[in-house]
């Protein structure tokens, strides 16, 4: 993901809006790139403020800390659902195979493999 790219997302990562994937891009790219970084900690940190004052919630926050852990949170779903995705495949494909293996050595093609 590029500069200019990452810039729109920010009012979408805010939002809980960016999908999936865009998710993963866009964390991706602010981990590396500090000036999309700050960009996002100050967006952060108005709309955080703002909904804090709106709510006439008065206490002292450390919104930059905030958004540090909402960016690990996200991490960390992004990474689940990558290894969700992985076990599935990899699910799918021992199915198929069992289904190959089951297929052939009901056909007589070729002899059930002996596991003991
Ligand atoms: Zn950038």
């Amino acid at each position: 993901m590029k500069c200019e790219e990452a810039l729109t997302k920010i009012e979408a990562y805010i939002d809980h809006t960016l999908s999936g994937r865009e998710l993963e891009e866009f964390l991706e790219h602010v981990k590396s790139c500090r000036e999309c970084y700050d960009e996002l900690e100050t967006y952060y940190i108005i709309s955080v403020g703002m909904r804090y004052l709106e709510e006439e919630n008065l206490e002292s926050y450390n919104i930059p800390k905030m958004l540090q852990e909402d960016l690990h949170t996200r991490e960390r779903q992004v990474r689940r659902r990558n290894i969700f995705r992985k076990t599935a495949v990899f699910l799918g494909v021992l199915f198929f195979i069992v289904l190959l293996v089951l297929v052939l050595s009901y056909l007589g093609h070729q002899e059930l493999p002996r596991l003991f």
